[in-house]
């Protein structure tokens, strides 16, 4: 794509960045097939294609976004179906990013979403806000309709529907269910937010496969959320200073000694995290180590394909894999959790559609509820005319949407290793131990 930026506009490194990243779009098109919200509205503005040309004008007339171009960003999940799909290697996810940014110093949002996004920002990230949170919209639950009716409040309405009847348990300190006798090595697991408080049995069944595969654990002290949601919202200050005392947090405890990687079970931090090294280049103190630290990061299946895993008992389940747009578009890793189960004998099949966002995409679905919910009602339909047992992903976000639309128990890919090679049964199987042999 041609480009016009003054030379004063392009000594900006964003700037600049942003302009490279545009002229490598050669207009041709193909990325608006694989697009979800392209697939579903059908508006060449809703489709990668037409973003980019959005921005480039955004960006280049240094214009104040209008509410015309903030509408067709916000509608972007930055699934990056796109990056998967483009031919010429356009860096869609950058070039997005900075646009958010751009918007979010540039426009001024009508006062009930700048409420909302102050509020998500300012309660999702920390797990302690988080809990008291889900449990009050818990109670508010039938609040939800007439919040559905108010102008601008859709995503209240959204928030009080996905809340829970109930939380597990606050997670307790981390405990080991034993050091391996011969320790090959050690890795660092990543607590992250949102996770822990809605799904803690990720991250224990994780542990539990690492320390059978002779891997020792260590959860970093001082470590927080990725800074992704944050990130998503265009509110980069917040996401750079969540990554500076991420990694300040690692860096201190690989001073204590080397490790085999630092490990997530949750793939949209996972992409978030291997950025590191872009989010701080510029960062005086930071930058090398961010870099290194960037390098370190991996999801759970990468690691596990890595260790030598237990035989597993033979299982009767058939697995319906959705791959998370964060594993498969973001760190192009969609095949790998698909072999894991197959090598722990578990019959997996993937879903018509496979490439498409279930719409979760961490605040989307509360933000844009309409399409994320068509969006997962979609994905759902395809994942359940597979007529599996039970349906497996990689991230919080995918599992929390499609278990709300699904009554096929939904889990993650590393509870299904973890039972198995001898963990305990995921919860929706505790009392069912009929289908492992
Ligand atoms: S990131 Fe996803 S929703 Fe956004 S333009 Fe690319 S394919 Fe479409
Ligand atoms: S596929 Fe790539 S080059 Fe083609 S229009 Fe989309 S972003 Fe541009």
């Amino acid at each position: 794509m041609r480009t016009s930026f003054t030379s004063e506009q392009l000594a900006d490194p964003a700037t600049a960045e942003s302009e490279a990243i545009i002229r490598k779009c050669v207009h041709c098109g193909f990325c608006t097939a694989t697009c979800p919200t392209y697939t579903l509205l059908g508006d060449e503005l809703d489709s990668p294609r037409g973003r980019i040309y959005l921005l480039k004008e955004m960006l280049e007339n240094a214009a104040e976004p209008t509410p015309q171009v903030v509408r067709h960003i916000d509608r972007c999940l930055s699934c990056l179906s796109c990056t998967t799909t483009c031919p010429s290697g356009v860096d869609y996810m950058h070039l997005i990013d900075h646009g958010r940014a751009y918007i979010e110093s540039n426009y001024r949002r009508p006062l009930a979403d700048r409420l909302i996004r102050r509020m998500l920002a300012g309660i999702l990230p920390y797990p302690r806000r988080m809990r008291v949170a889900l449990g009050l919209g818990g109670l508010a639950r039938p609040l939800a309709p007439l919040f559905a009716r108010i102008p601008g409040m859709a995503p209240i309405a959204a928030m009080l529907r996905m809340a829970p009847d109930s939380l597990p348990a606050a997670a307790s300190p981390p405990v080991r269910t034993g050091r391996p006798a011969s320790v090959k090595g050690r890795v660092i697991v990543f607590g992250g937010c949102v996770e822990p408080v809605l799904r803690p049995s990720f991250g224990a069944a994780l542990k539990r496969v690492v320390e059978r595969c002779g891997v020792d654990w260590v959860e970093a002290q001082g470590e927080g959320c990725c800074g992704a949601l944050a990130h998503h919202l265009g509110r980069t200050g917040e996401s750079v200073e969540a990554a500076r005392r991420n990694v300040r947090a690692w860096q201190a405890e690989l001073a204590r000694g080397p490790v085999l990687g630092i490990v997530t079970t949750a793939s949209g931090c996972g992409t978030m995290l291997k950025d590191y090294g872009h989010l701080l280049q510029d960062d005086p103190e930071l930058a090398e180590t961010a870099r290194e630290i960037a390098a370190l990061i991996c999801d759970s299946s990468e690691l596990l394909s890595r260790l030598d895993l237990p035989p597993a008992v033979p299982s009767s389940l058939t697995v319906a894999y959705h791959a998370a747009c964060s594993l498969q578009h973001g760190q192009k890793l969609g095949p790998l959790p698909k072999r894991l189960l197959e090598q722990c004998g578990y019959t997996v099949r993937t879903p018509a559609e496979a490439h498409l966002c279930c719409g979760s995409a961490g605040t989307y679905n509360l933000l844009q509820p309409e399409i994320a919910g068509k969006l997962g009602d979609r994905k759902v339909g395809h994942l359940e005319a597979l007529r599996p047992d039970v349906i497996a992903t990689s991230n919080i976000g995918c599992a929390t949407q499609i278990a709300a639309r699904s009554g096929v128990p939904v889990v993650h890919v590393v509870e299904l290793v973890d039972w198995a090679t001898g963990g305990p049964a995921p919860a929706p199987f505790q009392l069912d131990r009929k289908h492992m042999a």
